[in-house]
């Protein structure tokens, strides 16, 4: 604790098996000042989590015994925590990213120390913005019911579990129906950071929010495609 003048308050908590690049991490975060607790397998992850409920968890998708992806489902179980996952291979991220277990972003090895640093402060900055918008009404929007306070979607009787990060996309699209945002504006409101892959990876999570919806490819009834510039959230009737 001799940089305490450094420290961010903000704990992570590592779920890496491979012990270099464990370590690794370990060392660039606490450099940036987060309290960091490194774990090697699942288990450990599930309980490292509920006791010390950490400000973001950086997670290893394969590890042994328990994968990634059902560590990551568990851990959003409980709580609302953000989740950088760290993959092995590019078309394991596409794979991983179309599984709707809460990732917030995904990082393919080897990954810079840098990059895995920048990401983990656009997420938690992210966190932040998200924590000091201050809490408004629920939105009606045709049968959809959006409700940032609560931060659930209910169409009719049936609440829609989407991750954190589709339901920041949903929000900021419903918020202002008939305006497009381009997958850049989307990038920078809703990661807070764009990359090569931005479009890409907007274009997956709303195919995903409209799966959850039931919204058709041919008429989308909530959102709609502006081609070669968006999305926007329909402000016509049905
Ligand atoms: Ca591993």
């Amino acid at each position: 604790m001799d940089r305490i003048d450094t420290m961010t308050g903000k704990s992570i908590l590592v779920v890496e098996d491979e012990e270099a690049i464990a370590e690794a991490v370990r060392a660039r975060l606490a450099s940036e000042g987060y309290r960091v607790n490194v774990v090697h397998d699942g288990p450990q992850a599930l309980r490292a989590a509920a006791q010390e409920r950490p400000d973001l968890v950086v997670l290893d998708l394969m590890l042994p015994g328990m994968d990634g992806l059902e560590v990551c489902r568990e851990i959003q179980r409980t709580d609302w925590v953000p989740v950088l996952m760290l993959t092995a291979r590019t078309e394991e991220t596409d794979k991983v990213a179309g599984f709707a277990v809460g990732a917030d972003d995904y990082l393919t090895k080897p990954f810079s120390l840098r990059e895995l640093a920048a990401r983990v402060k656009a997420i938690l900055r992210r966190m932040e913005r998200i924590r000091q918008t201050s809490p408004t009404e629920p939105m009606n929007r045709f049968d959809l019911m959006v409700d940032p306070a609560r931060r659930r979607v209910v169409k009719g009787p049936d609440e829609v579990p989407l991750t954190p990060l589709e339901f920041e996309i949903l929000l900021t699209l419903a918020r202002s129906p008939g305006v497009v945002f381009s997958r850049d504006q989307l990038m920078d409101r809703v990661w807070g950071y764009r990359d090569y892959a931005g479009g890409r990876v907007v274009d997956s999570h709303v195919a995903r929010i409209r799966r959850k919806l039931g919204d058709e490819a041919g008429e989308p009834r909530y959102i709609r495609t502006v081609h070669g510039v968006g999305y926007a959230f329909r402000e016509d009737g049905l």
